[in-house]
């Protein structure tokens, strides 16, 4: 979404799900292979059961519908590095990762906090019959046919720049 792993001061880590999502020759993309490149950016696949341990803590707080596979991927990575004894933060602007992250007890961050001014918009809806719902729904089944709501970016906005403004 914009971030630039090299301008980070810590080291940062992503995985294969989210490089694949990049569209290829886009700024993100060359920033994302850049990084790696240079070492500051960790690509690195989860262990399975990492993935299973967050899939099972989602479906309890209601999130497991929402989460895409990259999703599921960056929480799993996220677990493995806290208990490998770091400290990560997962910098995202989506309600359900933020939503996991703190009932696994992981940091997340905005983008706002790194001076990314791009918002993303979420529509939910159902994908057998295309109704639309709100992100109160986000992780409940369509109230006409029982498919599990999907979500979809409704558009991106720039979102105002806050001057002089610092959440830490
Ligand atoms: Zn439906």
């Amino acid at each position: 979404m914009g971030l630039n792993p090299s301008a980070l001061a810590l080291p940062a880590y992503s995985v294969p799900d989210v490089m694949a999502e990049l569209i290829h020759d886009s700024l993100p993309y060359a920033r994302f292979i850049a990084g790696r490149d240079s070492g500051q950016l960790t690509v690195r696949k989860p262990e399975p059961s990492s993935i299973s341990a967050v899939r099972e803590v989602s479906s309890r707080v209601g999130d497991a519908g929402v989460l895409s596979g990259a999703d599921l991927e960056v929480l799993a990575l996220a677990l493995e590095l806290k208990r490998g004894g770091l400290s990560p933060a997962i910098v995202s602007d989506d309600y359900a990762i933020q939503n996991v992250s703190e009932t696994l007890g992981i940091k997340h961050a905005s983008l706002s906090t790194f001076g990314i001014a791009r918002k993303f918009d979420w529509i939910y809806y159902c994908p057998a019959c295309f109704r639309k719902y709100t992100v109160e729904n986000a992780g409940q089944q369509c109230r006409v046919c029982g498919t599990r709501l999907k979500r979809k970016v409704a558009r991106k906005e720039k979102a105002t720049k806050r001057v002089g403004h610092c959440k830490r």
